[in-house]
């Protein structure tokens, strides 16, 4: 088996580490926050992470250092940062990892984001279930800010970031840049109209930064050895870098890995993951999270990376890789999926709030053996009604795992609306669905 060079996961992976900020300076941390101070303006600190390549952890994978660099300079009012910590899409555990296990890592990256963008304000929007992670973060600023690593005067430099922790309450919707703000203004997360972007009107309107915690915990390893270092590891020039990829489902060996962006999935399942737990022939698998499309097993050579995965047509999203073997139900998994994003959407806009509805009515009908005939073509035609229609990016997330397992497992569908013709007698009533 391959081994790795590990960037993020290192320190946590030494027997016995515990986080503390004794101990994360022990394995070099804040040497970069202190390199900044004394080294960098904030537009080398921009330039430094344009020059890396790195792009955003959380889902979308835009360059971080041209976020960065749509922050106008000469705003006179506040800035803000805000580090989205609200992992919610199923199959993705790794930001839950790096906050629980390493914590001043991302602490250290915010405040030199903050540095480079004029911020003095951070805030961490952390998902409402994962109060250990929230409470390892205030002890953590707590350390840090008796270090003199987050506060006023920063290190003696005059600089002033703080950095806040606020607990969101449990809602999907709300690790959508623009809901995490909404619901950080203390109003219900439902994304909002775009343009205008966060950098110009963001958090209170002001301009804003959102970064997802993998992204913000790289950022020092980026100022300690530089961008060239960065951008020389994983895919070259569009996919730079490691990425700590979550593999769940049926495997033997399920976790958080690290591995540098472009290793085929075949390593990633079989190779790290050990395979499938009982041996059988893999089916299918999500490469990146609930709202990315299946691939199947022909699709195993594919390289890890943003555009290989984007060519094959599915996404790395969020980085969650979910395997399942032969012998699953490929309606099955579509239907449940699908419940969740039924149970989560906001209801901000008619073509989601109604046709996740109908989508998971269809799919339940077809999945009880009480489907009609034209049942795949409704499901393909709510799809068509609902991607590109709809307020934020949630609309396209929830049809690719119906469209994708239709494409792929089409006879499922068809088989199962077969059974039902037999079944059914003529003209029977069919059970309304409630949810
Ligand atoms: Fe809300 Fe869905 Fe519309 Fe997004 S697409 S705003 S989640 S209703």
């Amino acid at each position: 088996m391959a081994q790795y060079e590990k960037i993020l996961l290192k320190n946590m992976e030494q027997p016995g580490y515990s986080g503390s900020l004794k101990e994360y300076e022990q394995a070099g941390g804040y040497q970069a926050l202190k390199k900044v101070l004394k080294d960098f303006s904030p537009d080398a600190v921009i330039d430094a992470v344009k020059k890396s390549g790195l792009r955003g952890r959380g889902g979308a994978g835009f360059p971080t250092g041209v976020k960065w660099g749509f922050i106008p300079k000469d705003h006179p009012g506040p800035k803000y940062l805000c580090c989205n910590a609200d992992e919610s899409e199923p199959g993705t555990f790794k930001d839950r990892q790096l906050m629980e296990r390493d914590p001043h890592q991302m602490l250290e990256g915010m405040v030199i984001t903050c540095f480079a963008i004029g911020a003095e304000t951070a805030y961490i929007y952390i998902r409402g279930e994962f109060r250990l992670g929230a409470q390892i973060l205030w002890r953590a600023l707590d350390e840090a800010k008796a270090a003199g690593y987050v506060g006023e005067n920063l290190l003696g430099s005059g600089k002033t970031i703080n950095i806040y922790v606020h607990q969101g309450a449990g809602a999907y919707i709300c690790g959508e840049e623009t809901a995490l703000l909404e619901s950080l203004e203390g109003k219900r997360g439902m994304p909002r109209f775009k343009p205008p972007f966060p950098a110009t009107h963001g958090l209170y309107q002001k301009p804003t930064v959102v970064n997802n915690v993998e992204t913000m915990a790289n950022i020092p390893h980026i100022i300690n050895n530089g961008a060239e270092w960065f951008a020389s590891i994983g895919s070259p020039p569009k996919s730079t870098g490691t990425r700590v990829f979550c593999l769940s489902g049926h495997v033997k060996r399920p976790g958080n890995y690290e591995v540098p962006m472009g290793i085929p999935f075949r390593e990633f399942i079989y190779d790290l993951g050990g395979g499938m737990r009982s041996d059988k022939p893999l089916k299918g698998f999500i490469p990146g999270g609930a709202s990315a499309p299946f691939l199947k097993p022909e699709h195993l050579d594919v390289k890890m990376d943003f555009e290989s995965v984007a060519l094959a047509g599915s996404m790395l999203g969020s980085g969650g890789v979910t395997v399942m073997e032969e012998g699953t139900s490929m309606v099955w998994a579509a239907l449940r999926l699908m419940e969740f994003f039924y149970h989560e959407s906001c209801g901000k806009c008619t073509p989601c709030r109604e046709g996740s509805s109908w989508l998971v009515q269809t799919l339940q009908r077809i999945w009880q053996k009480k489907g009609r005939q034209g049942d795949i073509e409704l499901l393909e035609e709510l799809c068509g009604n609902i991607a590109g229609r709809t307020v934020c990016a949630f609309g396209e997330a929830e049809v690719g795992p119906v469209l994708s397992t239709i494409k792929h497992w089409r006879h499922e569908y068809e088989a199962l609306i077969q059974e039902a013709q037999v079944a059914l007698p003529p003209n029977k009533e069919l059970p309304v669905f409630s949810h």
